[in-house]
């Protein structure tokens, strides 16, 4: 499902800027509205002109948390800014981003897009009491902070403290993690050894710009240079652009979350060298060659459902339409994190063209379907306005397993596909049909079949092992083994074991 009715909750966005000369907080405000639909919880950003660092960020969208006043307060060449939605920590203030720190006489600032996936054994390693830090995101900043510490109280020196920290602490981190960092002198950008969430560098006439996304390359006049590479350390700063590798080229292996390009990332975006619109126009004509179904009329799902259903209509030839009107002034479901309130939120953002679905066959295509919840309200709102049939087709495969890449999509009980087929799925959400492309067909939409993806949502193969606790009702030992993934389904449970369509186990 898109964002507006239960898909994977985006995760953030993150920004960077270095300009010598120029005021850059007007251009960390665009590029943080550029990647808005990444994270709407809060925003913030930090700005120093290379003595004094001010971090401004608060719940909110970046509109209401920014206002040209606040925007004229913050003064500086060199800046990073974030948009937040909450996949560790609370939704609160404390954890809107970036997180900042005062170490040894020099100040920092990080933002961060994904998730850790080994929070307890460094909390452990640094001596603190589980609990201490508020996020991943916070505990990466004071394990950064302690070791630019000790190295400017070992050297005497500020310059280079960030970096050299930042050497060392990296690759004891595990998980995804695409960053953006700024001390006073210099602007950091890294890419954890798998990719999972992109980084994109760009080049302004006066500066450099790194950003979650290239659009936010775009809006701000900044020509795209280069992906940052997985496993890649770029610093940006008075002596240019170098780039540092962690943890040794062996270790990068590229695995770019496959559902940026189904739904995250914006259509304009260009991932692996492809623009996104592209893709999942692709997915839509390979999942009308799957999964052909007699009807008078394919629509998408508005909005993130709609290049797929016009691949779908082009490759059937069964006629493009409306279906469903969005109310394009209400914000995301996501932006309250309350499962009460997402039935409800699809109620009041979608509603059906009356008399354009009366008595028609239609083909309704989406991007995925997580909880199944807002599908079957969706459904039971379409056949309330006259459809005839309701044929479901999902440009993706049955979402199975929880992310810990930094997607929040609940719990395995909560996903619907995690234990029940795909007739039982169709049962549950009242379609007629229902049908979901394969990975293999997705992989080949994206334009690079053989490029390095993550599918672990979709297979339970995680390329980076998540603690077994993690893992609700899965035996110890199973969660990353390939080729387990029935006997591990086996084990996970709907909390009230209700038949499908009960609603057990989806809020
Ligand atoms: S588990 Fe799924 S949503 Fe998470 S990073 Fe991998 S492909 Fe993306």
């Amino acid at each position: 499902m898109s964002a507006e009715h239960g898909s994977p909750r985006e995760a953030c966005g993150v920004f960077g800027v270095y300009a010598p000369g120029r005021n850059v907080s007007p251009v960390v405000f665009d590029g943080l509205h550029a990647l808005q639909h990444r994270g709407q919880e809060s925003a913030g950003m930090a700005v120093t002109d290379g003595t004094t660092m001010i971090v401004v960020k608060d719940m909110g969208l970046v509109t209401q948390v920014f206002n040209e006043y606040k925007i004229a307060s913050l003064v500086g060449h060199l800046a990073v800014g974030h948009t937040r939605y909450s996949t560790t920590g609370a939704s609160s203030w404390r954890n809107a981003q970036p997180m900042y720190r005062h170490a040894g006489g020099t100040e920092f600032a990080v933002a961060h897009n994904g998730n850790l996936v080994n929070l307890d054994e460094l909390e452990a390693a640094a001596g603190m009491l589980a609990g201490t830090v508020a996020s991943d995101s916070d505990l990466m900043a004071e394990l950064i902070a302690r070791r630019a510490e000790e190295e400017v109280a070992g050297r005497g020196a500020l310059q280079g403290a960030l970096v050299t920290a930042l050497l060392d602490v990296l690759p004891t981190l595990e998980g995804a993690f695409s960053l953006v960092l700024v001390d006073h002198r210099e602007l950091v950008g890294v890419r954890d050894p798998n990719g999972f969430r992109p980084l994109c560098l760009g080049r302004l006439d006066d500066g450099w710009v790194l950003a979650s996304e290239t659009p936010a390359l775009d809006i701000v006049g900044a020509h795209f240079v280069r992906e940052v590479e997985p496993g890649e350390l770029v610093v940006i700063g008075p002596d240019g652009c170098q780039s540092y590798y962690p943890w040794g080229a062996a270790r990068a292996q590229p695995k770019l979350c496959l559902f940026e390009f189904v739904y995250l990332a914006r259509p304009d975006s260009r991932l692996y060298g492809q623009e996104l619109h592209g893709a999942r126009v692709r997915m839509g004509e390979l999942l009308a060659e799957q999964a052909p179904v007699a009807a008078d009329m394919v629509c998408g799902v508005p909005d993130s459902g709609l290049p797929a259903a016009e691949g779908y209509s082009r490759r059937s030839g069964v006629p493009f339409g409306h279906a469903l009107v969005k109310n394009r002034y209400i914000g995301r479901t996501f932006i309250d994190p309350d499962p009460g309130q997402r039935v409800h939120g699809v109620r009041r953002k979608l509603n059906p063209l009356r008399d354009a679905v009366a008595g028609k066959r239609l083909v309704v295509v989406d991007d995925s379907i997580v909880r199944g919840t807002t599908t079957r309200a969706m459904v039971a709102m379409l056949r309330e306005a006259g459809c005839r049939e309701v044929h479901l087709r999902i440009s993706s495969p049955p979402y199975r397993w929880p992310c810990y890449y930094g997607l929040d999509t609940g719990t395995r009980a909560e996903l619907v596909a995690a234990d029940l087929e795909v007739g039982e799925i169709r049962d549950y959400v009242g379609a007629d049909s229902l049908a979901y492309l394969s990975l293999d067909a997705l992989k080949r939409a994206t334009g690079v079949p053989g490029a390095g993806f993550c599918d672990a949502c979709l297979t339970g193969h995680y390329p980076v092992p998540v603690p077994h606790r993690s893992l609700q009702g899965v035996p110890e030992g199973t969660s990353s083994a390939p080729g387990t993934d029935r006997a591990v389904r086996g084990h996970a449970q709907h909390p009230a074991g209700g038949p499908p369509g009960s609603g057990a186990g989806h809020p």
